[in-house]
């Protein structure tokens, strides 16, 4: 199938509160198809047990991530649960590889990006209920019980602006090839509007005539 290529990727946001499996479905992503790239993220909360500095975050110090703010080196902020978090502008070179970069933020870092990139695509993920939220933070085991309360409120807070993103995609339990199937899905409908092949018609039935 002749598809026309868009020169570079798609800036992927993807949203859903602590506890929709967001991790889960990205890394299948990931894993899945080589097109698709993490933007690794700048932040000030401590790793929790498994994570690699520079592969789920650039751990940093407030004195440094302030210093990151002052120099211009993040494309946005928020302050998350009492920590920073930030998209390092370096990792948009992804897209300019052709790569579609994942952005997993939350969502008013979702909204700057939105509006400082007007195409970029934004997908919310939803859990199928509440019950099932809660039991998958308690779950995890790497939340203090205060820390369980504040992301659930968050969410609940989070929930109410999906109205602002362009694709919702509910991650059921057990389910998560499916959600990144859907978003995967999602991609390539997007990589197929007239909109993003500008051009692309001119130069191949106008051009060389
Ligand atoms: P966590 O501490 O669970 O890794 O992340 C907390 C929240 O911060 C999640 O909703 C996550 O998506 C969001 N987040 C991670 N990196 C960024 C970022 O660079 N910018 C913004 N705005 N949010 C982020």
């Amino acid at each position: 199938m002749t598809t026309l290529k868009t020169p570079k990727g798609i800036l992927l946001i993807v949203s859903g509160a602590a506890g929709t499996g967001k991790g889960t479905v990205n890394g299948m992503l990931l894993r899945d198809y080589p097109n698709f790239a993490f933007s690794v993220s700048a932040t000030t909360r401590a790793p929790r047990p498994g994570e690699i500095d520079g592969r789920e975050y650039h751990f940093l110090t407030r004195e440094q991530f302030e210093e990151q703010i002052k120099n211009d080196g993040v494309i946005e902020y928020t302050e998350y649960c009492g920590n920073y978090y930030g998209t390092l502008k370096s990792e948009l070179r992804k897209l300019e590889e052709g790569k579609n970069l994942i952005l997993e933020i939350e969502t008013d870092g979702a909204m700057n990006v939105k509006r400082l990139f007007p195409d970029s695509v934004a997908v919310f993920i939803l859990p199928p209920d509440y019950d099932t939220l809660k039991s998958r933070l308690v779950n995890r085991g790497t939340n203090t019980p205060e820390d369980i309360e504040r992301r659930m409120k968050r969410a609940l807070e989070e929930f109410a602006l999906v109205k602002d993103y362009d694709y919702v995609v509910v991650n059921e339990d057990g389910k998560a090839d499916e959600a990144a199937q859907a978003i995967y899905d999602i991609v390539i409908g997007e990589q197929h509007k007239v909109s993003r092949s500008e051009g692309a018609i001119e130069k191949i039935f106008f051009e060389n005539k």
